[in-house]
């Protein structure tokens, strides 16, 4: 049977609702006058846009949202989404004091939200372009995180820059992939309006190599940046998985997030396959929308699992149900339809693989099947793109670290085809670091960031949100080694952010 959608607009709607529902102003305040605005504020450095984290609570707390939210968009062009899609729990609020001190961290991004949400509620603009323009012409491939965040930066250094995007609308992931109960597509394409505000053009449905090639860029810019994030999902290649029933986890969480939610068709009994964040917002999506059952399929055990762990306690919190050491082996079909998966249990080897256990095979009934077993690097589209660029040994564009420039000395780049897949703040923190080094290359002077005054505490000096080489929480524990920390833990959180979707070989 094809399937349908199963609920209500009404349920619907309150089963996406904000998973942290925003502050109000009594509890903000309040929350905020529990920051103890450390000297050293190891908050601020595990941010990778480096936020001036206490400086924008001490205005909250001092009634002054539009100051907060200043300093935040100064640092963040993003800092509405960060706000709410940010793994807080492994930056800035695990890097937190209060931790130590077994007290909850401040909750620093419903603060964040708390700001940003105040301007943008009441329309309210607080940065802008300079006026006197350099008259240097920058292209960027992609309206992702990324692309938006060098796009603003370079604004704000007073270059003309033009977004080019394949999407029909802008934003990226943050507008087709994150979980709708973290962030609403509306919020992403707020955020976009506000990137267009400083000036800069956003060419939507234009997709660089098919629609317009590179050597006319060339020729229109005095450089580029490339922010193309990452390919389509991966394929298991088992039989069955062309059946109408098997779908990309991306293509379906794309779907919710532009189609009415009542208008989605979802199973009754949804399997996921793969165990990473993406696989994780893919079943509790399907439960909400009124699926059964989700069950996660992964061929590992709960300890290697790519998720992170406040992640597995929603699913398991949404009633998501784990099926560890299993793999798929084909989908089964009746007239056509999906009716189940062939599954085999299996065990990690001595050489660490996950290989099946012979005559272990089951089948267990599922309508729906999502795929999230990772996605693609875009190497393909980049050597017809850039023949001459460099990529790694993982198919990530070569770039140095502190500008992001690339073996070609015009083109630049930063987020998820750099990193190979990390979070959203980390492509806008990479996006504005390869502004900087734009700039530079454009100007040969060297950006002088926009500094924000305090935290001389700070280990790498008073930086602020100017912070060029901001250092993430687990960066940071690998350099200090806390005697008695686990470093399991650490570990963990690194193999998570430098694979946001992939379940491990
Ligand atoms: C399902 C899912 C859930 C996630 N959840 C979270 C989360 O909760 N929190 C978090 O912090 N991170 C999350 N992430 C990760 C985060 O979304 C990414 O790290 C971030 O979006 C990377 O930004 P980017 O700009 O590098 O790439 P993208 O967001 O992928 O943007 C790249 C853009 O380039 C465009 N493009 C590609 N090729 C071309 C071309 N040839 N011409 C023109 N345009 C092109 C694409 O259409 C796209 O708009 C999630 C990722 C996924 C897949
Ligand atoms: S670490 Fe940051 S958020 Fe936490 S108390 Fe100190 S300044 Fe405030």
């Amino acid at each position: 049977m094809p399937l349908q959608p199963l609920l209500p607009a009404a349920a619907l709607a309150a089963n996406m609702a904000d998973l942290h529902p925003p502050l109000r102003p009594q509890e903000a305040l309040v929350e905020a006058n529990r920051c103890l605005y450390c000297f050293d504020a190891p908050c601020i450095m595990a941010c990778p846009t480096g936020i001036d984290v206490p400086a924008f609570i001490k205005k909250i707390a001092s009634g002054n949202p539009i100051g907060a939210a200043k300093t935040i968009l100064t640092a963040n062009i993003l800092g509405a989404s960060c706000a709410r899609v940010c793994p807080t729990s492994v930056l800035c609020e695990g890097a937190c004091v209060l931790d130590d001190r077994d007290e909850q961290p401040i909750q620093i991004g419903r603060l964040q939200r708390y700001a940003t949400d105040y301007i943008e509620q009441r329309g309210l603009s607080v940065l802008s372009a300079p006026a006197k323009k350099t008259g240097k012409k920058v292209a960027v491939i992609g309206a992702g995180p990324a692309g938006l965040g060098c796009a603003a930066e370079l604004a704000r250094l007073g270059h003309g820059v033009t977004v080019f995007e394949k999407q029909p609308q802008a934003g990226g992931l943050n507008t087709y992939g994150i979980a709708y109960y973290k962030l609403k597509p509306e919020i992403s394409l707020a955020e976009v309006a506000l990137v267009q505000s400083l000036g800069v053009k956003i060419r939507c449905g234009v997709e660089v190599g098919r629609d317009l090639a590179v050597a006319r860029l060339e020729q229109e810019f005095a450089a580029i940046f490339v922010g193309i994030g990452l390919g389509d999902a991966q394929r298991l290649r088992i039989p069955g998985e062309d059946l109408p029933e098997v779908r990309d986890a991306l293509a379906f969480i794309e779907q919710l997030r532009t189609e009415p939610l009542d208008r989605v068709p979802v199973g009754r009994a949804v399997a996921v396959v793969g165990c990473g964040n993406t696989a994780i917002d893919a079943a509790t999506q399907a439960l909400r929308l009124g699926a059964d059952s989700a069950t996660i399929v992964y061929r590992r055990g709960e300890e290697d699992m790519s998720a992170y762990e406040f992640e597995y306690e929603l699913a398991k919190a949404d009633g998501v149900e784990f099926l560890f050491h299993t793999a798929p082996v084909e989908v089964l079909a009746t007239d056509g339809h999906v009716c189940g998966l062939r599954l085999s249990r299996t065990v990690v080897n001595a050489a660490g693989k996950a290989e099946q256990v012979p005559n272990s095979e089951f089948n267990q009934a599922f309508d729906l099947v999502l795929m999230a077993v990772g996605q693609e690097k875009q190497i393909a589209l980049l050597k017809q793109l850039f023949p001459a660029l460099a990529l790694d040994a993982r198919g990530a564009i070569q770039r140095d670290p502190l500008t992001g420039q690339t073996t070609m000395p015009h083109v630049f780049t930063g987020g998820d085809c750099a990193n190979g897949g990390r979070e959203v703040v980390n492509a806008v923190g990479e996006g504005k670091k390869a502004a900087h080094g734009l700039h530079a290359f454009l100007t040969q002077a060297t950006a002088r960031p926009p500094i924000q005054p305090s935290r001389l505490g700070a280990k790498t000096g008073a930086t602020g949100s100017g912070l060029l080489q901001p250092i993430r929480a687990h960066e940071l524990e690998a350099q200090v080694k806390i005697p008695g920390a686990s470093p399991g833990a650490f570990d963990k959180t690194a193999a998570n952010s430098s694979d946001h979707n992939a379940i491990r070989a």
